[in-house]
């Protein structure tokens, strides 16, 4: 990537900002095309070179500089907006009979209009129907000024600031392919399932409730108020018409036309000119659908010729110019044969619907979700009734409705369990919530997912035990509780099945690694309620040992930032427990650090990055500067773009320049990429 010598950068900025903008437009386009031509890295060092400039000189900021992505000051509400036309629905069909009685009534209302039947057969267009939230966004001389959900299809929110943090929506039209002045296009938001699972992921490290599905979890982005969250959140957007002007006598020339202009238009359409071309793209995307990075729900049938369009006209609430064909909704009925309960680590039962054997969404479902105690009591779900149970793409199956119809007649209220179905101790209701507990913490269900737990990515890191290698050491009597895996000897290993030499030693290696992970993703592995990633983060920084923690009382907890009573007590009734400080002091005889990463910065000050100014420059090989910049910010740390007297630190990465001189120049304390992982680490693994 070719940069401009800083002299002519400050000669002109004006002309720089330009440079800057058309190439990350450019690369925003490549990008979504599939076809990037550099990394997230030097993407980010264009916005960031970018963000300087426009801070420097706020005048030369435009409404369609890529730099407006990054999300602005939050809102208090939203705007309306008039959407004109209206946002209509669409009519459903549900099989392909339903849908050819669709193409016959259409062409039928054709010939009875012209009177003959000379103009048989109607082209049509086919498109995916993308399941996300639909939108509307206005373009005025090629610029993206408005952009509104779809409300109640008169009126919608002005969601435009969040809008603009979709990478894959362009600010500016490609001018070269001639945009009329005003151009309103209509499309569907969603979130890749992709960043959907890494967001439940993150959030089931953090033990927070996960999102139901990629759809709802748009639906609640959209609408945040905070832009800047937004563009955390990496929504992707279709755009699959023209509302207003018509583009062309033909929808697929429409299509093609947005494409040039930069907008992305999904390339799947296909134009049809024989009900059997219809059948072949519904029985095509039937079969693949799942293999897509976006939630689908079937598929839309539209009229190709613009000027048909308006014979058939529209209802006030749908076109009869074109119908939505639902998949198979993935969704379906079968019996419920038992009722029992799954144990978390923290010893949670879950209930868990026993099913007949049912296919639905590509894979064959024997259970079924039902959240909770409370929530099956409302639903009423009882052993023998007929259930419906939905499965999204990579979604845990779930009971959605009791068909109370076919009921039979001899059905009883399902009881709650009084005892566990694991080891069979009594289970207990603590009064605020409404899980039922396992307390006993030798319950082998307990044991197993706490080691889980422990080893896992966000925890202790021991990489080489799965699940599976989990239950053949309990099995094998090897392990009792995660203390005793740093107990295991190799030779132990080696007698098992499928483990060899290497493998053991391995094992043994990543053991003796995650002895130094520190403080925080300890108090994070040993699984104490209520303390997730962050909340063991700031323990440990604040409180820096675990003998400080183990002498502090709750209120002594409830003084650190962010630490409420309910916290507080959990951590106070883990640590009181004889057989928890027994399982700590275990761990500490076996050499697992027990204290916080040291940052490199004012050791003495309690939060390193509370308040802190600090600026990045360079290149970093391990992140990008945004996600350095994120990561700080989450830390408490104020990132400015530009190094002054008043900035406390700064972050050099490779080919740091002219910031990195002032600094020095200025006495400004600065760190190098090593330097700031471990500031990062040690101040929380955010
Ligand atoms: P429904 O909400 O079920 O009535 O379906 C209508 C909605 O489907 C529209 O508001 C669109 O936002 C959405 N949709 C998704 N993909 C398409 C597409 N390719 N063409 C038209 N509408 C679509
Ligand atoms: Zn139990």
């Amino acid at each position: 990537m070719s940069k401009t010598q800083p002299s002519d950068r400050s000669r002109n900025p004006e002309a720089r900002a330009a440079e800057l903008r058309n190439a990350l437009r450019r690369h925003e386009r490549l990008y979504y095309a599939g076809s990037p031509e550099i990394s997230d890295r030097e993407f980010d060092a264009l916005m960031d070179e970018l963000l300087e400039i426009e801070r420097a000189h706020p005048a030369l900021v435009t409404p369609d500089s890529p730099s407006q992505r990054v999300g602005g000051e939050p809102v208090d509400g939203f705007d309306q907006i008039d959407h004109q036309p209206p946002m209509l629905s669409l009519d459903n069909t549900y099989n392909e009979e339903e849908l050819d009685d669709w193409m016959d009534r259409l062409q039928k209302l054709l010939v009875d209009e012209l009177g003959d039947s000379d103009s048989f057969g109607i082209p049509l267009v086919t498109e995916l129907k993308v399941d996300g939230v639909s939108i509307s966004i206005l373009y005025e001389d090629g610029v993206l000024t408005q952009a509104a959900t779809r409300g109640n299809g008169r009126v919608g929110d002005d969601v435009t600031e969040n809008v603009k943090t979709i990478r894959a929506i362009p600010l500016r039209l490609d001018e070269s392919a001639d945009p009329p002045a005003r151009l309103l296009v209509r499309g569907e938001i969603y979130m890749p399932r992709s960043v959907f699972m890494q967001l439940n992921e993150r959030r089931k490290a953090a033990d927070e409730p996960l999102y139901v599905n990629p759809r709802n979890t748009t639906a609640g982005t959209i609408r945040l108020l905070d832009s800047r969250e937004v563009a955390s959140r990496s929504l992707s957007a279709v755009v699959y018409d023209a509302a207003s002007p018509q583009l062309s006598e033909r929808h697929s020339e429409t299509l093609e036309r947005l494409v040039s202009f930069g907008l992305p238009v999904h390339p799947s359409w296909q134009v049809c000119h024989t009900t059997a071309e219809v059948h072949a793209y519904l029985e095509h995307w039937t079969e693949r659908r799942h293999a897509l990075d976006f939630d689908t729900d079937g598929v839309v049938v539209k009229v190709e010729g613009v000027g048909q369009r308006e014979i058939f006209g529209a209802t006030s609430k749908a076109p009869r110019w074109a119908v939505a064909y639902k998949f198979e909704a993935e969704q379906a009925l079968t019996k419920v044969e038992g009722i029992g309960a799954q144990v978390g680590r923290t010893g949670a039962l879950t209930p868990v619907a026993f099913l007949e054997p049912v296919f639905v969404a590509g894979t064959t479902v024997k259970r079924a979700t039902l959240h909770n105690y409370e929530d099956l009591a409302r639903k009423d779900v009882r052993v023998g009734d007929v259930v419906a149970i939905e499965k999204g793409g990579d979604i845990i199956p779930k009971v959605v409705e009791v068909r109370v119809s076919e009921r039979p007649r001899d059905s009883v209220p399902f009881v709650p369990p009084t005892h566990c179905p694991v080891c069979g101790e009594p289970v207990a209701k603590l009064d605020d919530e409404v899980a039922l507990r396992c307390v006993n913490v030798a319950c082998p269900a307990v044991v197993r997912e706490s080691i889980r737990h422990f080893v896992s990515r966000n925890a202790m890191n021991i990489e080489g035990l799965g699940e599976k290698l989990i239950d053949q050491l309990l099995e094998a009597g090897l392990v009792e509780d995660y203390t005793s895996l740093y107990e295991l000897r190799a030779e132990d290993l080696i007698g098992l099945e499928g483990w060899g030499e290497k493998s053991a030693t391995r094992l043994r290696e990543e053991l003796e690694k995650s002895k130094g992970q520190g403080l925080a993703r300890l108090l994070h592995a040993v699984g104490i309620r209520f303390v997730g990633e962050r909340v063991a983060a700031i323990l440990a920084r604040d409180l820096k040992t675990l003998d400080a923690i183990e002498a502090a009382s709750e209120d002594d907890l409830t003084e650190l930032e962010e630490i409420g009573p309910k916290v507080a007590a959990s951590v106070r009734q883990f640590l009181d427990h004889p057989g928890n400080r027994e399982r700590l002091d275990r761990l500490r005889s076996f050499g697992v650090s027990v204290e916080a990463l040291e940052p490199e910065v004012s050791a003495d000050a309690q939060s390193p990055l509370e308040g802190q100014r600090v600026v990045l420059t360079g290149t970093l090989e391990s992140m990008t500067r945004s996600a350095a910049k994120r990561r700080l910010e989450q830390l408490g740390a104020r990132v400015s773009g530009s190094v002054s007297a008043k900035t406390d630190l700064l972050i050099a990465g490779e080919k740091a320049g002219s910031k990195l001189k002032k600094a020095e120049e200025l006495g400004v304390e600065t760190l190098d990429e090593a330097g700031l992982i471990q500031l990062l680490e040690s101040a929380g693994r955010s």
